[in-house]
């Protein structure tokens, strides 16, 4: 009798166990590209069956960058504003020294968000940063006129 097979490639009826141990299926596929595509092909399968562990560790590797990131930019060896003092990893963030953000961005295609701190990390830690809190970064804003 032949099996039906599932929209995801998975055979149905079987309790596909085997997916846990595609590093044996890989075995099978001769070129280094195809062993690739199919890896690709299964890690996709495996995330869309079970997205919440990979998530999880996304989350916590974002946040080991940063902390990561604005250590380097602190002025102590922990990630703390350069103003208050405040060391809360959840409101700190990171501000162009000379307000010079946009004309950075425009020049080193230098990003937004939490991938700022994977490029930063990846261009060896450029200058012209600093750590402070969203509080101290809006009042330095309005302060400047800005
Ligand atoms: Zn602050």
């Amino acid at each position: 009798m032949p099996s039906k097979i599932c929209v995801d490639g998975r055979i149905w009826g079987q309790n596909n166990k085997a997916l846990k141990f595609h590093t044996l299926d890989l075995v099978a596929y001769e070129t280094k590209e195809e062993r690739k595509a199919r890896y690709n092909e299964l890690a996709l399968m495996r995330y869309r069956s079970n997205p919440e562990p990979q998530r999880t560790k996304q989350r916590a590797q974002r946040k080991r960058r940063k902390i990561e990131v604005l250590t380097h930019y602190s002025t102590a060896d922990y990630p703390v504003c350069a103003r208050c003092g405040i060391t809360d990893i959840d409101i700190l963030c990171l501000d162009h020294i000379n307000g010079d953000g946009a004309e950075r961005r425009r020049e080193t295609k230098e990003p937004l968000g939490k991938a700022l701190y994977y490029y930063l990390k990846k261009a060896g830690f450029p200058d012209g940063l600093q750590v402070l809190c969203f509080n101290c970064n809006m009042k330095k804003r309005i302060s400047e006129g800005k």
